[in-house]
Order: structure tokens, then C-alpha cells, then sequence
């Protein structure tokens, strides 16, 4: 588990190589990339978060940077709070309005736009959830056992005993990136085995009902990595939200500085970057390229023989300036509550429109009533 090797094409555009993702995901990523700076309009990307805590710095350098990109280019996206997905490997949801909120806020101070970006919860837009029953069908459920981000999902799950909806978590999510046609899906890594499902599933509904105008009713969606498609939390694995290894984007300066401080390396001295065979130092030094728009290498070779202690020092720096304006302008929006809450009303009424519409043509085509 590790991490990009370049951050000069971190931002900003999309990833090169990383160390685990294959060559063929990394050069697709590219290629992607330029298809959609060639012709934005052509596309229309779906991503989302689960309401399960702040946004991290995983998702800053994983997936938000380049949603903000793609809205700059003009592409148009649909931003999907999965509250649904939250009681996948949990039997509680708890707080989850006070933790959708939240994310509209990281979004909106990241710099998605709410008139650009259509910013909605799936359990707010039935139609979608719907789409579950007949992509399911399309599934086995050896496929679906097979998953490794659901066996890495059910390694951490806080349940005693592993939920039905939990296997069914690929497919839900192909219907949440199905129900507007998305093609493009901007995710950190551990996201593809989800993402091949969707594809799977696109292509095996539109085999089995194929449109009477010769059209495939779903595209088949790909996924687009950034520079930092898995960043690593304190405790050296995949920094998640549900891990207490993270350190999230609105969290203060102090409490930035605590957790990077704390954050695990090894015990060499001399500092370099190696997303292979020195993983979480080598995500430190990533964190800090990322931050200063410069070359991992270059931090590294800058440290040179201060070790970790110095290391750490340049990332909190990096982090905290970096970030200054994000969380400045979250604290100012953080004012006003009504303003979120109308941002994922408006949002539920646009994503209703568009899957009442898919819905509607699914049925079609399966010859329902
Ligand atoms: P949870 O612990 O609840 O699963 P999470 O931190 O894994 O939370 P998700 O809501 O599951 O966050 O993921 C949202 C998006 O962010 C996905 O596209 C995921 O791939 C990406 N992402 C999450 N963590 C990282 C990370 N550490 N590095 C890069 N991308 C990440
Ligand atoms: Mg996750």
C-alpha cells in the first residue's frame, strides 16, 4: 500500500504512475485526462463521499482537487452524499445530517460551486436506489465475495457479523454512478474494484436489454486517479475517515501538527522517497510536494539527514499553509447552516429529475410497466 512516485502532475492534472495501481490504470488515468480537456462537454463525472466524518486530507489529494478541476473545465458533475452506504459496515448510523453537512461544507470551501455541481444524499432520490434491483441481477455472488475492497471494508467493519447490504456496496454504487450516466469518476484507489463492478454491470445491462434504437441505455464509466490515489494515515495504512488515522481538512493547525507528529516512519535517517520500500515516509514526503506543488524527490533530497523529526517539521508547515485559505473560508461558511441545508435540497431536486428519467427509460427497455 503506498503512494504516487510524482506530484508536479498532482496539480494539476490527473496521476501518472503509482507505485500499486498498474501501469494500465495509471496511463488510462492520463489518457482520460486528455480525452476530457479536448471536449468537456462529452462527459459528465459522478463521485461522492460517505457521511461517515470530516473530509481528510486523503480526499483533498485523492479526489477533491480534481473534482474542482473538472468543474473549472466545464464538465458536468454530480456530487453524491452516501448515507445509504454509511450502515454497510456499521449498525448505527449515527449524526448523519451533522456529517452530510459537514462535507457540503468541505466541498464548498474546496471550491465545488453548487450551481455547477449537483450536491445531493442518495437516500434523498429514490429512483436511484431503485436501480439496485435489476443491477443486482446482473451480478453473482461469488463476484461480489470476491471484491477486495469489500473483504478490506469488512476487515475494519465495526459489525460483529457481516451485513447483506455490505456485498451489495459495489452495486449500490454503480447505481449511484449509473443513474446519471456519469463516465468519468474521479476516486482514490481503493475505489477501482468498485468501479469495475459498475463497469461490469453497464455492460451487461445494456447486453441484455439493448435499446431499440441501437443505443446503449449506460456508459461505461472509468475512474480517474489523481497523483495521490491511496495517501496513508498516521498509523501507515489507507487514511480514512472511520480509522482515527486521519487528518482532516477543517481540523486546526495544533491539532495538524499533533497527528503528523505522531504519524509513523522507520528508522532510517536519512530521507527519501520511496513509495515502495519506505511507505509512510514516503507519504509524508508526498503530503509535502503535494502542498508545495513541487517534486517528491526534490523534498526529500531537501530534508536529506534530518530524519523524521525534520521531515515532520515540513510537512506541518506545507499542510497548515496550504491549507490556510481552505479553512478560513470553511469557518466563514460553517455561519451559515440554512445555506448548506438549501445547497442539498437543490441538489435532491436535480438528481431527482435525472433519475426519475433513467429510471423511467430502464423500465422501458425491460419491458416493465
Ligand atoms: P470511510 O472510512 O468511512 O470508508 P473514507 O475515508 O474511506 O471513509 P470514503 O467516503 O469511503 O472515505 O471515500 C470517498 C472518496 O475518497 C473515494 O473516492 C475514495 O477512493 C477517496 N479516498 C478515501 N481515502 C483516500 C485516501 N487515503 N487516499 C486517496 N483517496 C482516498
Ligand atoms: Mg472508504
Amino acid at each position: 500500500m503506498t503512494v504516487a512516485t510524482t506530484a508536479t502532475e498532482a496539480t494539476p492534472t490527473a496521476a501518472t504512475t503509482t507505485a500499486t495501481a498498474t501501469a494500465t490504470e495509471a496511463t488510462a488515468s492520463v489518457g482520460l485526462d486528455e480525452r476530457i480537456r479536448r471536449n468537456p462537454g462529452a462527459h459528465r463525472v459522478l463521485t461522492g463521499d460517505r457521511p461517515t466524518g470530516p473530509l481528510h486530507l486523503g480526499h483533498y489529494f485523492g479526489t477533491l482537487q480534481n473534482r474542482v478541476r473538472l468543474q473549472r473545465l466545464g464538465v458536468e458533475m454530480f456530487v453524491v452524499i452516501a448515507d445509504y452506504q454509511v450502515i454497510t459496515d456499521r449498525d448505527i448510523a449515527d449524526r448523519l445530517a451533522e456529517h452530510a453537512e459537514n462535507l457540503v461544507l468541505d466541498y464548498l470551501a474546496t471550491g465545488l460551486d453548487p450551481d455547477r455541481a449537483t450536491i445531493f444524499a442518495h437516500s434523498a432520490v429514490p429512483a436511484l436506489n431503485q436501480l439496485l434491483l435489476p443491477f443486482l441481477s446482473l451480478v453473482s455472488v461469488s463476484e461480489l465475495g470476491r471484491n477486495p475492497t469489500v473483504k478490506d471494508e469488512i476487515a475494519h467493519s465495526r459489525q460483529s457479523a457481516v451485513s447483506g447490504l455490505m456485498f451489495t456496496y459495489p452495486v449500490h454504487q454503480a447505481a449511484d454512478i449509473l443513474f446519471c450516466k456519469a463516465d468519468v469518476v474521479p476516486v482514490g484507489q481503493d475505489q477501482l474494484p468498485h468501479l469495475e463492478v459498475a463497469r461490469t454491470v453497464a455492460r451487461r445491462f445494456n447486453e441484455r436489454y439493448p435499446h431499440p434504437d441501437g443505443a446503449a441505455v449506460f456508459p461505461r464509466p472509468e475512474g480517474l486517479l489523481s497523483a495521490a490515489p491511496l495517501l496513508l494515515g498516521t498509523d501507515g495504512t489507507k487514511m480514512s475517515k472511520s480509522r482515527g488515522n486521519a487528518v482532516a481538512l477543517a481540523a486546526d493547525e495544533d491539532t495538524t501538527a499533533r497527528l503528523i507528529r505522531s504519524a509513523r516512519t522507520d528508522t532510517e535517517r536519512r530521507i527519501s522517497y520511496d513509495p515502495v520500500a519506505r511507505p509512510e515516509v514516503s507519504s509524508l514526503v508526498l503530503l509535502a510536494a503535494l502542498c508545495q506543488d513541487r517534486r517528491p524527490e526534490e523534498v526529500a533530497e531537501e530534508i536529506g539527514d534530518g530524519g523524521a523529526a525534520a521531515l515532520k517539521r515540513t510537512v506541518i508547515e506545507a499542510v497548515n499553509e496550504h491549507l490556510r485559505p481552505v479553512r478560513a473560508r470553511r469557518a466563514e461558511l460553517a455561519a451559515d447552516r440554512g445555506y448548506v441545508r438549501q445547497v442539498l435540497r437543490d441538489g435532491a431536486e436535480r438528481a431527482k429529475a435525472v433519475a426519475d428519467a433513467t429510471l423511467d427509460e430502464v423500465r422501458a427497455v425491460m419491458g416493465s410497466v
